[in-house]
């Protein structure tokens, strides 16, 4: 199959409809949001895209995705002792789930799940946001991809939710560092800007059972087996089921507009259409993770 005109076509016919920009965090407000890029990354060899593919754009809750695969290579199954890996069905920053089962996040993609995640990469890593963007430049092939600093400094600015959620889990023992150093490091890594082509090549190494960039081995075929489930069923938001239900790939959304799916043995494809749905993922992005793999029949079903 031809890939690129399916690409194009999908580019071309992007429609972000009556869904809405972010804007609780001010400095996503402004994006225009007609733009829209899609790319597919091959195994091995050059990344194809159509539309604003090259644009970098606020990762957000993509940068979880990455943080939980640093995080489960090092420490294995010990991860799952302070989160959970369920489905939540309640919202990404919800404090009731919180509350019921005790500070333990119901899985590592909800944000306080995340946070947990993020306070094991500050215990193992004494620059831990500088360690992902390594790894970052390393897999993308993109040796300038940084943090943006005003959408950090605008999410520290409006972040009382995140603080609330950092606190509380804090009250109950789950969380190891000063919550103001573990609170920096995830609203800097939400704020990395990457483009459709860089988080494509970034997560290749799920695609290839483990295996990153120059063949080296990033986690075991079993880990990312257990990272492809866990972005299946909680990896956009508490519309998981709906999302395997139209496209039927693992992925992961964030509020910038992005979504990263994985083809396991094939490739990846990451979207990017700032326009949101009620539930945080991207109108544009769905309906053309939708259509592509209707119309390829790639999917993991
Ligand atoms: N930085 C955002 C927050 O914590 C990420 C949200 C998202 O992309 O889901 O609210």
């Amino acid at each position: 199959m031809e890939l690129l005109p399916l690409l194009q076509r999908l580019a071309a016919e992007a429609d972000p409809g009556s869904g809405r920009v972010a804007d609780y965090i001010p400095a996503l407000a402004s994006v225009p949001k007609d733009r829209f890029g899609i790319a597919f990354a091959p195994l091995e060899g050059d990344v194809i895209g159509a539309g604003d593919w090259e644009q970098p754009f606020s990762i957000q809750s993509l940068s979880k995705a990455f943080t939980l695969a640093l995080v489960l290579s090092r420490v294995g199954e010990a991860l799952w002792t302070r989160v959970g890996r369920e489905p939540s069905g309640n919202p990404f920053n919800s404090l009731v789930q919180l509350e019921h089962e005790q500070g333990i996040p119901r899985n590592p993609f909800i944000n306080a799940g995340a946070l947990v995640v993020t306070d094991w990469l500050c215990q193992l890593e004494a620059d831990p946001v500088g360690h992902l963007l390594s790894f970052l430049r390393r897999e993308s092939g993109n040796p300038d991809l940084v943090v943006d600093p005003a959408v950090a400094a605008s999410e520290a600015d409006h972040g009382h939710r995140n603080a609330a959620l950092a606190h509380f889990m804090a009250s109950y023992g789950n969380l190891a560092s000063p919550v103001p150093v573990v609170l920096d490091a995830y609203f800097r890594q939400c704020a990395i800007a990457m483009s459709c082509r860089d988080l494509a090549r970034a997560g290749r190494f799920l695609a290839r059972h483990g295996t990153g960039e120059g063949a080296a081995r990033l986690m075991t075929r079993s880990e990312a087996k257990r990272m492809n489930a866990v972005l299946l069923t909680c990896g956009t938001y508490d519309a998981a089921g709906d999302f395997a239900y139209r496209v039927g790939l693992p992925a992961k959304s964030g509020v910038g507009g992005g979504i990263l799916a994985i083809l396991p043995g094939r490739g990846t494809l990451a979207t990017w259409g700032p326009a949101l749905d009620e539930r945080g993922n991207s109108v544009a992005g769905l309906e053309a993770l939708d259509r592509f793999t209707t119309e390829t029949g790639w999917s993991v079903f």
